[in-house]
Parts: C-alpha cells; structure tokens; sequence
C-alpha cells in the first residue's frame, strides 16, 4: 500500500463515527417533518429518513435508504459539500450545530459493506437495451436505475477502470479506491456489463444505434482549463487532472522533493495539494486569486489542508511564469490590489482553475433514443451528487421513451 493510501485510511480514522457515536449524533436529530435536509440534497438520499431509521436502532433499514435512493451513497458520504447542502439547511443550525450529516452517510455504508448487504436487485429482463458512454457518476447512476428496471446496460468505457472522475481525478485522500470500488461492485450485481478501453466518438456511436434501444451519453470533463500565462510552456508545469491522475494510478512514480506551487481554489486545487506534500514535496503552497471566503473549496478540504502546514495565499494572481533551460524556476503573481508583487521558487507549478468540456460529444443534443447527462450536459461541471442525479433523472426519461415505444406499438404508432 503506498504512503498516500495509508494517510488516507489515517484520515478516515480520524472522522468516522463508530456504533456508539453514530447513535449519539443520530440522537440529536430532531426528525422533522418535510425535513429540509432531505429537501436540500441533490440525488434524493433522504437523509431525515436515513437518520431516523438509526435512532430506532435500524441499521439495516437506514443503509437501504441510502442504497434505494443514491447508487454512489457511498461516494457521496465521503465527498459531497454537505456544509453547502443538508448540513446547511439542517434545523440544528439555528439551535448549536448541524446533524453530521455525512459521517452518518459514511458509517452506514461501512457498516452496508461490512454486513454484505445487498438492496436492490433486479427486475426480469424486459427486453430493452442502453449503452451508456462513459463510467462516471452520471452513467453509472443511469446504469443502476435502469438494471434495477431489468433493462440491460452496457457501459463503455475508453479508460481501463469504471469511475470517471471518482477513480481517476480525486485524491485518495478524500476518496479511498476501495469505497468507489464499493458502489460500483453493487452495480455489476445487477448484471451492468462494462467494455473498458473503448473509445466512442461521433464517429462510431452509430454502430451502438443498431445494438441499443437507447444511447446515454455521461462522459465528464476531462479538460484541466488551461491559462494564458507567458512561460506556461516550461517543463514542469503541469494541469490538476493530468497530475491526480498520474498519483492516483500508482503506474508511473510521481517524486517531489521540490517546490510545488499549486494555483487556484477548488477542491481540485487543494487535492493537488495535500497530494503534492504527502507525495514528498519539501515546500508546497498554494495561491489563489480571490479571498479565502470566496474559494469555492469546501471548507473542510480548506481545513485539511492548513492542518497539514500547507500556507493558502489568497488575492494573487499569476502574470509570469519564470524559468531557464526549459524548465521552470519560479512564478511571478499580482496582488489584487493592483500593486503588490509576489515571487515564489517552483520547480514545479499545477494549474487546477476549472475543467473544461472538450469532448467531440459537445455539441450534440437530445434527440430520440440519444440521452445526455452529467458533465456532458452540463459543460460548468457539477459537483458528483449532481451528476448522481442527473443520471437517475435520465433513466427516468429513457424508462419514459420505452413506455411511450410500447403505447406506440399497441396502437399501431398513432398515437
Ligand atoms: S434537518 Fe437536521 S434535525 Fe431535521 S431531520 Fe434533518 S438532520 Fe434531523
């Protein structure tokens, strides 16, 4: 097991609730009716539902909850923004402190996977067929919701591992392989077929139209955004995906015993990192154009971040990359207040400012028997609980064009 997993099981071990405590946190909950947690959560997960289920001892009952209602439960129990959503819209706010939403999630999950339970099984087969592009939240939430109806998926795949951003764009540190590998384990028991290295283009996508009923397309951003920056050519700088990708594979060594500068304020950027110091870089820092109020990060990876000594530097913003011999040496930035200058050493500089949609599907819309969810519908980039809920949204409207096909049928196609 590699130093960056082992820290990260450190820090699950730190956070997780156990049986006793879960019971206590779940004591405080107030069980309100037309609950606003439940109300504020993207995919449906329910949490008042879940939560109550807990206080009356019913463990069983509360990991259904979650399974039933959200395919990547466990996923989201470790990386959705709960301060931004049933955290914050939990009635205890005004009281002293929110329900801990998310750790409840996570310990129910664990305690899913410790007691092999196993939900939701699959309807008879009904006849139908989808092809899902693309192994990331949407698709494989798409996925469960239609196996679960006895349609039979396929997922392809040009990658050779299924999870999309889950398994090859989020440190370890916020997101263990083993619980992405978790969700999508349950997902291939309901019969999911997966093709991995199979690119579908524009191209092809025409040979899936005679195989399939229907086409989903969920393919994510997978475009770090890239600046406009004199120097960005220099060896050594290098896009947040391109880098989290590379540590999370284990496949190529990734050595830092430099100076890492890590520019922006997302999640993306402080899993860049945390990654970057547990990786060995001797100094890492990182620098980000607006206020810390404005970062966009969540406030716990802010927090875990400073916990490990990494300075957040805020109101800076990158002019100059500096360098000699093709390989970069420092980086030049501009206070926001149109005057003040800051020079730090990098020999090693991630730009982790947004992702963009750069996929040739960009510009294709719905039509027919072709349906499109997650990033690829909506190029800003949700967060994966979104993207959870958009793919259960589409097989909602797949599942509708089937029915709308049959009643076509029966009457001859008047309809
Ligand atoms: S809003 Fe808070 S207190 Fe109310 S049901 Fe949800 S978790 Fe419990």
């Amino acid at each position: 097991m590699s130093d960056i997993v082992k820290k990260a099981y450190a820090r699950e071990a730190e956070t997780g609730f156990n049986y006793r405590t879960a019971m206590e946190e779940a004591s405080r909950c107030l069980l309100c009716e037309d609950a606003p947690c439940s109300r504020d959560c993207p995919a449906s997960t329910n949490p008042a539902k879940f939560i109550r289920s807990l206080r009356f001892k019913n463990i069983k009952g509360a990991a259904e909850t979650i399974r039933e209602n959200n395919p990547l439960g466990g996923c989201c129990a470790w990386i959705c923004p709960y301060d931004r959503l049933c955290e914050k819209a939990c009635s205890r706010v005004g009281i002293d402190r929110p329900i801990k939403i998310g750790s409840l999630q996570r310990f129910l999950i664990e305690e899913e996977e410790r007691g092999k339970m196993d939900f939701i099984k699959a309807k008879p087969l009904c006849g139908k067929k989808v092809a899902c592009i693309g192994s990331g939240p949407a698709s494989l939430s798409c996925a469960r919701q239609l196996a679960a109806e006895g349609v039979s998926v396929e997922i392809y795949e040009c990658k050779a591992s299924a999870g999309g951003i889950l398994s090859h764009g989020i440190t370890p540190t916020r997101l263990p392989q083993r619980v992405v590998d978790h969700d999508i384990e349950l997902i291939k028991r309901l019969g999911v077929k997966f093709h991995f290295g199979e690119k579908i283009s524009k191209e092809n996508i025409d040979s899936l139209k005679d195989k399939f009923d229907a086409i989903f397309i969920g393919i994510g951003l997978w475009s770090s955004k890239k600046p406009d920056i004199k120097g960005k050519e220099f060896s050594g700088v290098e896009y947040a995906l391109d880098f989290l990708e590379r540590a999370r594979s284990n496949t190529k060594s990734v050595v830092l015993n430099d100076d890492v500068v890590v520019i922006g304020g997302g999640n993306v950027a402080m899993d860049c990192v945390s990654t970057a110091k547990q990786l060995g870089a001797k100094n890492a820092v990182i620098v980000y154009r607006r206020s810390i109020e404005e970062a966009p990060a969540d406030i716990d990876e802010l927090k875990f971040v400073q916990s490990m000594g990494i300075p957040v530097i805020t109101n800076f913003i990158p002019e100059e990359i500096k360098g000699s011999e093709g390989r970069v040496k420092g980086i030049r930035f501009r206070g926001r207040d149109g005057y003040s200058e800051l020079l730090l050493n990098a020999q090693h500089i991630i730009f982790a400012i947004g992702q963009e949609q750069v996929s040739e599907f960009k510009d294709i819309k719905e039509k027919e028997n072709i349906f499109i969810g997650g990033d690829a519908a909506h190029s800003s980039g949700a967060t994966v609980v979104e993207a959870v809920a958009q793919g259960k949204a589409s097989a909602v409207k797949i599942l509708n064009y089937f029915k709308s096909l049959d009643s076509l049928c029966k009457t001859g196609g008047k309809v």
